[in-house]
């Protein structure tokens, strides 16, 4: 995480900027450097509220990239890393029974572990980058939101639950889902895989084996892991990678950019996993290492299981999150996992289910992909340099 000092403050007086609307009354984070630069520590009451002077606030696109990457990585390698053997080969009911007393227990000390990017949406950088005087707002400012549905896969279970339920609840509301599967884990059912495939879903790559190692390898053994995905890439005509447990490097996705046209292990707010305070504050696509990064932007379904919230909590948690995203001019992007133990239960499916149906009720949003979000934003890039 980088040692720049930021500062919470609360957006007031927004000027009749529409660009700007989204923003109004919410807290966000500003690093100091920039109030500093823009002398606007004056427009700061002691209450943290900054009243945004009209044509004033000329922030420059070196500070939004400075936010999204102030807390973008995962340097340090957490416990599963670094254990001699795969952590795949502790049973996976034992890992989620310690993960979810850490989580319940975690849940009454927020402050500690989603300090910047705040939990469970934090969307700083982009409040950063509307504030560029002269730039373009966001290409997705204009609706409908694309809203992109992945999985990742961890297991054999994960895809048989895939084909079993969940296609069939994302295909009655006319959704499509991106599906992120293990290369060298377990035997991978290939009928399945082009069942999903041929349905019109999309298939990524999801790290090597899932022993959380690939991101902190020396680089000839990544390139070596990576290179490993090679036959299930052309195969499945695969454009997309999501780290295991969303551990990532600035190496890891040099790297990927030989192999992807774009990462989405970055979440917006990463809360409490893989490490405390982890995200890029930010629901837009960004270019970063020769990569186009797609952000995780909404809670993901193992945090939030983790962590102790019911169905309920969880379903008006997404509600609230896509149509924050929406305002803002992101991408709503979901996890969830089809194993029993995370989303492939009558519960979870049921709270799934409802939140599908909730966006595709809503003219605000519209089923979309990465191959999609990727073709509009170099349509945007390409208008700019004709
Ligand atoms: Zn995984």
């Amino acid at each position: 995480m980088s040692t720049e000092a930021l500062t919470q403050v609360r957006i007031q007086q927004i000027s009749d900027n529409p660009k700007l609307a989204w923003m109004e009354n919410r807290p966000f984070f500003i690093p100091h450097s920039v109030l500093e630069k823009n002398d606007l520590a004056k427009y700061l009451d002691t209450e943290g509220n900054l009243a945004i002077p009209t044509g004033k606030f000329n922030v420059s696109p070196k500070a939004s990239e400075i936010l999204r990457l102030h807390a973008a990585f995962t340097d340090q390698k957490p416990i599963s890393s670094r254990l001699p053997f795969s952590y795949q080969k502790i049973p996976s009911r034992i890992r989620s029974w310690v993960a979810s007393i850490i989580g319940r227990w975690q849940r009454q000390k927020m402050n500690r572990w989603c300090v910047f990017p705040r939990w469970p949406l934090d969307l700083s950088a982009d409040c950063l980058a509307d504030l560029m005087i002269g730039y373009p707002p966001s290409p997705f400012k204009e609706k409908p939101t694309p809203v992109i549905l992945t999985h990742d896969l961890d297991s054999a279970e994960g895809l048989k639950n895939l084909v079993r339920w969940f296609l069939k609840i994302e295909e009655s509301v006319g959704a499509r889902s991106t599906n992120y599967i293990v290369p060298c884990s377990w035997p991978i059912e290939h009928d399945l895989l082009r069942q999903v495939k041929d349905r019109g879903n999309e298939i990524g790559i999801h790290g090597y084996d899932h022993s959380n190692k690939t991101p902190f390898c020396e680089p000839v053994e990544r390139r070596n892991r990576l290179e490993a995905a090679r036959e299930l890439i052309e195969k499945y005509d695969i454009i997309g990678y999501r780290a295991p447990s969303l551990l990532r490097t600035r190496g890891l996705l040099q790297d990927l950019a030989n192999f992807y046209h774009y990462d989405s292990s970055i979440p917006t707010s990463g809360g409490l996993f893989p490490v405390p305070n982890n995200g890029c504050a930010s629901a837009r696509p960004f270019f970063i290492e020769g990569i186009f990064e797609l952000p995780l932007s909404m809670p993901r379904d193992g945090s939030l299981l983790v962590l102790g919230y019911s169905p309920e909590e969880i379903f008006n948690l997404w509600v609230r999150c896509a149509e924050d995203i929406s305002r803002s001019g992101g991408v709503v992007v979901l996890l969830t996992h089809c194993e029993a133990r995370f989303s492939g239960n009558p519960t979870m499916l049921k709270v799934y289910q409802r939140f599908l149906e909730f966006i595709a009720s809503s003219n605000r949003f519209i089923w979309s992909s990465p191959k999609e979000v990727l073709d509009r934003i170099e349509k945007v890039i390409g208008n700019k340099n004709e």
